[in-house]
């Protein structure tokens, strides 16, 4: 029998969970719709982190209570992001599948307007919604809150530190007094408590025990390390434990799109998440992660909220978040459904306190860990490399080579063989282009190692940056890459035909994914970005910001002209050491509608 029968909800969406594989309720569920069922109508808070299965916990009940023979909007669902918006309402629509006369829709920024209104115009009983775009909606009349009897704040502690305050005062201005309230949040900060008091009458509640699951199934880590080797640090876990698959929390958009330029330059699996990238840009990224088709994502705290992926084994902090409770909802993406996970946070030697308050905050031990060292790296590989010769399974193939060698190795001894062989593989074992020293540093600041020292010029050598000149040129950012389908000699084309300048004044172009950094002479300048102004492609709006300490392609500053292009995008040095090379090439070809279009 399915668990979930137990609960009062009805035998028809018994069946879908079950055909959702859905059999024992979560905790927060078990408690939390017989709760909403048999109390209707009540407030109620839950006190639960996404992972949990809250949604089901206030999805469930709200199915079963809102009436399908009314059409219209019976209940709202208030997200922080898109991303979450999306998923909820997704896992909605599974819920009430059989059900075709109960309809939800999803509303968020970022995507066209024209269309939400016009899915809008169809009965629809349940809303999900992002509160920006809900309240452009109320103004437009797209959508009516009249008749809404249940209002849920879904993750509301995120909705209030990303500034939805006002908002959501707004909106809640706009449903009937005698609505009820579920509000969801991982956290009780005092905004929280001023909500519940402003809109609520005493709700009913249920808080899962966040803490516990964290102590049991999270290891909390830190390594003390220069923030120029954070990434070179990074490296190092990745290259240790290559079944890593982590999400890097970053604080601001540029330092994760360059972080996962770098890695991505170096030939790892690491792309960047951040709100510069347009919905399908997004929507890809997350897709290219889901499948295991890259390993690391990068990401801003603002991105990766609401995001939705089960099986992580690592979550990272390049930085500590500055809120410190934010570091419970980062860390709560790993260790989730039972699995255990790490969360590990790269900290200056000056941030020891940092580790101390958080502990103290949220009633987490951190385990210092020391950043692995390079004859470590180097033993996992050779063991690893040990390891597939012993569990490879001899191919027919290689007996027929073998034969045809005709005993050509028949004078060398098994020893001079076998160093032969391994003297073939030394790309591959050993840990080439620098960054050899000790990564760790002590608190305080004091590095172990003076090889550290020389790592960090170093490494800033590998990622370009001891060569930015600045001289006579303004550096730019677009948000236009290989992505859309662009070369570098299209991107010095088009920019130059935008702005009405010369192609020699385009220059040091860093082509990545999803955005380029480029020199433009200053003269030549002058009221560059506005002409940019208006223009999309591939349906977004195209940015273009100054940046000039955007990265730089190579060692020759300044207008590069026709020829500096011919190598395409920056300076691919370092190497991921095994010999493979950087996996990204930038040989886009041009796509149809590559080319900006005027709105
Ligand atoms: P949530 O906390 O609502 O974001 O849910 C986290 C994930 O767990 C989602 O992918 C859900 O589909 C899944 N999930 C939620 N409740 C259950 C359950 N009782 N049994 C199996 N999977 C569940």
């Amino acid at each position: 029998m399915n668990n979930f029968s137990k609960l009062g909800l009805s035998a028809d969406v018994v069946e879908v969970l079950d055909q959702m594989g859905f059999e024992n309720p979560t905790p927060v569920q078990q408690q939390a719709i017989p709760m909403l069922l048999e109390n209707n109508p009540t407030d109620f808070i839950g006190l639960a982190q996404t992972g949990t299965g809250k949604t089901a916990a206030f999805g469930l009940p709200l199915i079963e209570l809102i009436d399908v023979d009314n059409k219209v909007t019976q209940a709202l669902i208030m997200a922080p992001t898109r991303e979450l918006g999306q998923q909820t309402a997704a896992q909605l629509k599974e819920f009430t599948k059989n059900n075709k006369k109960l309809n939800v829709e999803v509303v968020y920024g970022g995507a066209n307007i024209v269309n939400q209104i016009k899915a809008l115009k169809k009965p629809t009983q349940i809303i999900v919604a992002t509160p920006g775009r809900l309240l452009d909606l109320i103004k437009r009349k797209a959508v009516s809150l009249t008749n809404v009897k249940y209002v849920v704040l879904d993750e509301a502690d995120e909705m209030l530190n990303m500034g939805f305050k006002e908002d959501i005062d707004d909106i809640l201005s706009h449903t009937l007094d005698d609505r009820v309230t579920w509000l969801f949040s991982a956290t009780m900060p005092k905004e929280i408590r001023r909500i519940i008091k402003k809109y609520m009458d005493t709700p009913l509640e249920v808080a899962i025990n966040t803490e516990q699951k964290s102590n049991t199934d999270i290891t909390h880590q830190y390594v003390i390390t220069k923030g120029a080797n954070k990434v070179p640090a990074l490296r190092r876990f990745m290259d240790l434990q290559p079944e890593m698959r982590a999400i890097l929390f970053c604080r601001t958009k540029r330092e994760t799109q360059q972080i996962a330029d770098d890695l991505g330059n170096l030939g790892y699996g690491a792309e960047a998440l951040h709100g510069d990238l347009s919905q399908a840009q997004r929507d890809a990224v997350m897709k290219r992660f889901k499948t295991r088709s890259m390993q690391l994502l990068v990401a801003t705290d603002v991105a990766a909220r609401g995001i939705d992926v089960n099986d992580l084994t690592h979550v990272m902090h390049h930085q500590l978040p500055d809120q410190l409770e934010s570091y419970t909802h980062r860390s709560g993406r790993t260790g989730r459904a039972g699995k255990k996970g790490i969360s590990l946070a790269f900290i200056n030697p000056r941030e020891g306190r940092r580790i101390t308050e958080l502990e103290k905050r949220i009633k987490v031990t951190f385990e210092k860990v020391e950043v692995p060292s390079v004859e470590e790296l180097k033993a996992s590989r050779i063991n690893n490399w040990a390891n597939l010769i012993l569990n490879t399974e001899v191919d027919e193939q290689a007996n027929d080579i073998l034969y045809s060698l005709h005993g050509k190795f028949a004078h060398l001894s098994e020893n001079d063989l076998l160093k032969r062989l391994i003297t073939t593989q030394l790309d591959h074992l050993l840990i080439q282009g620098g960054n050899d020293g000790d990564l760790n540093e002590l608190q305080g600041g004091r590095g172990r190692d003076r090889d550290s020292g020389n790592n960090n010029r170093r490494d800033r050598r590998d990622r370009g940056d001891s060569d930015y000149s600045g001289g006579g040129n303004n550096r730019y950012f677009i948000n236009i890459g290989t992505i859309d389908g662009m070369t570098i000699p299209d991107f010095v084309h088009y920019v130059s035909d935008t702005a009405g300048i010369k192609r020699s004044d385009v220059g040091d172009i860093s082509m990545q994914k999803t955005s380029t950094f480029f020199d433009v002479d200053s003269d030549a300048a002058k009221g560059f970005e506005e002409k940019f102004s208006g223009l999309e492609i591939e349906g977004r709006s195209i940015r273009v910001n100054r940046d000039d300490e955007g990265p730089k392609r190579s060692s020759r500053g300044g207008n590069g002209g026709g020829s500096s292009y011919k190598s395409g995008g920056r300076k691919r040095s370092g190497g991921r050491g095994d010999g493979r090379g950087p996996k990204r090439d930038y040989r886009g070809s041009r796509g149809g509608n590559s080319r900006g279009r005027r709105r």
